[in-house]
């Protein structure tokens, strides 16, 4: 199981998620996995829920927060372009990284230049893209993930499971055993007790450590500055400490003016977390200046590695209006099922499916786009309103032409599945035929509800392939006792009236 292996990040190369289907069926298989996602995903969706109930312009919100998003990802370069100079102008040294690689090296680079041993990480999604930990620890340098979350899954060498709760998956027993096993600490399942062992484990690394790495919520164009939202305090340790902070940020991030911030701030924790702010909100505007604490140096690597390519597909750039809150991983009902180290990535959940596609290439991520019942879900919940099912039918079309080379590797639409679509289609064109289908499936369902209660609308375990394979990992509902059409004729007969 690659859950705990390296993934490659080169777009020219295989990222797993092709491997989607053997990795949900081991975490459906996971009863202990199961229940972790699925307590963890309802409790965040309810809270979701419950938070936005309180905020009367909601919707305004929604609408106002994308067309901020959409007037940045329109005229992206203009906005880097002020972000960099407002920036710049603040203090801060602005590099430019097209691939993670490039990414990677700008930060041991900046680390080596000024002798740095040790850097604490906050948590950080663009860091985990590039793969910075294996980039900093091949250089000699050590990297500590400062995020509770986070820092349970270095100590467990996973990567993160969820956007915005990356240990989404741990039980507080499996915390317990990590911290016996890699801290020596006593075993104890008491959340205090667990949260003070990784704090005084912590507070080491920060006064050791001569550099800070940060992402960005967001990236205010008009006056350089980086906004991080956070919980722990964690993050602005890090970006405070140290005496450099780096702070990696992918281009989407950027918004346009400070005064659009309440905006984005006020949709983000409720949606991810249902909070009506998070704990902290730092935002930081060029290194410290005279009488302030904080980093006498502050870079900013500003982060392409497949934004670009997204850029140029006018469907595909809605992707890019993102603001990461993970309220569409907790609506997601496949998500909640397979959880997020099936998606191969660092991105899961309908958001992965769209993004990583596009990050690390098409043909490395072919299967993602069919991770999902295009219930639509994820589109109800997103506080950008990105039409996350349209965009992935675009994605699957995609899949379909890829070339002949890959033709090989294509999925989505086994034969099986073309043959049946044709079938449906003709039989909805030809009347006889559909009825006939109806009258034949509910014969059939008789057999298969027989043994269900009375009553019962579902059924349970079709015997018969291919259709026991859906049923082996859901229920179906039962065709209604009487179609609409036998309905319909028998209220007119009622009436008195002749049916044709
Ligand atoms: S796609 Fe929308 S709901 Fe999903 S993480 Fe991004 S902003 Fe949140």
């Amino acid at each position: 199981m690659h859950r705990e292996g390296r993934v490659a990040t080169d777009p020219e190369s295989e990222i797993h998620s092709n491997e989607i289907h053997e990795l949900a069926r081991q975490n459906l298989a996971d009863a202990h996995l199961q229940e972790a996602y699925r307590s963890s995903t309802l409790r965040l969706y309810e809270h979701r829920l419950a938070a936005i109930r309180q905020v009367p312009d909601f919707e305004l919100l929604r609408d106002r927060a994308r067309a901020l998003k959409r007037e940045v990802i329109e005229h992206l370069d203009h906005y880097l372009q002020e972000f960099a100079s407002s920036a710049e102008r603040a203090g801060a040294s602005v590099h430019w990284a097209e691939r993670s690689e490039e990414a990677c090296a700008q930060v041991v680079e900046i680390a080596r230049r000024a002798g740095v041993t040790q850097v604490v990480k906050a948590k950080s999604m663009v860091s985990e893209e590039i793969e910075l930990n294996h980039a900093l620890e091949a250089a000699g340098i050590r990297a500590v993930e400062t995020d509770l979350g986070e820092f349970i899954l270095q100590l467990a060498h996973e990567r993160p499971a969820h956007i915005v709760a990356p240990a989404i998956h741990k039980t507080r027993g499996d915390v317990a055993n990590l911290f016996v096993t890699h801290l020596h600490s006593e075993r104890s399942e008491q959340l205090e007790r667990l949260t003070l062992i990784a704090r005084q484990a912590l507070r080491r690394a920060f006064a050791e450590a001569g550099m800070g790495v940060s992402g960005a919520n967001f990236a205010v164009a008009e006056t350089g500055t980086i906004v991080l939202i956070e919980n722990e305090g964690n993050i602005r340790f890090s970006t405070t400490v140290p005496r450099i902070h780096v702070a990696l940020v992918g281009i989407e991030k950027l918004i346009p003016r400070f005064r659009d911030l309440a905006i984005f701030l006020r949709l983000l924790a409720r949606s991810g977390t249902g909070q009506k702010l998070t704990s902290y909100t730092s935002l930081l505007t060029g290194p410290r200046r005279a009488g302030e604490d904080g980093p006498v140096e502050l870079h900013i690597i500003l982060l392409d590695n497949g934004r670009i390519r997204t850029l140029a597909d006018p469907k595909m750039r809605e992707a890019l209006y993102c603001i990461r809150c993970g309220a569409c991983l907790n609506a997601c009902p496949v998500y909640r099922k397979i959880g997020g180290h099936a998606y191969g990535w660092v991105y899961s959940g309908p958001i992965g499916a769209l993004i990583t596609p596009q990050f690390a290439g098409l043909g490395a991520a072919r299967e993602l786009p069919f991770a999902s019942s295009l219930c639509g879900a994820c589109r109800e919940v997103c506080p950008v309103r990105i039409n996350i099912p349209d965009l992935l039918l675009h994605l699957r079309h995609q899949v379909q032409s890829l070339p002949r080379s890959e033709a090989s590797q294509r999925v989505g639409s086994p034969r099986a599945e073309k043959l049946s679509m044709r079938l449906w289609a003709w039989a909805m064109k030809h009347p006889w035929a559909y009825s006939l289908a109806a009258w034949t499936g509910r014969w059939m369902q008789r057999l298969c509800l027989m043994r269900e209660a009375a009553n019962q609308r579902w059924i349970r375990s079709i015997p018969w392939l291919p259709l026991s394979q859906w049923t082996s990992g859901r229920d179906l509902p039962a065709l209604a006792p009487q179609s609409f059409r036998e309905m319909w004729k028998k209220e007119l007969g009622r009436c008195g009236i002749k049916s044709r």
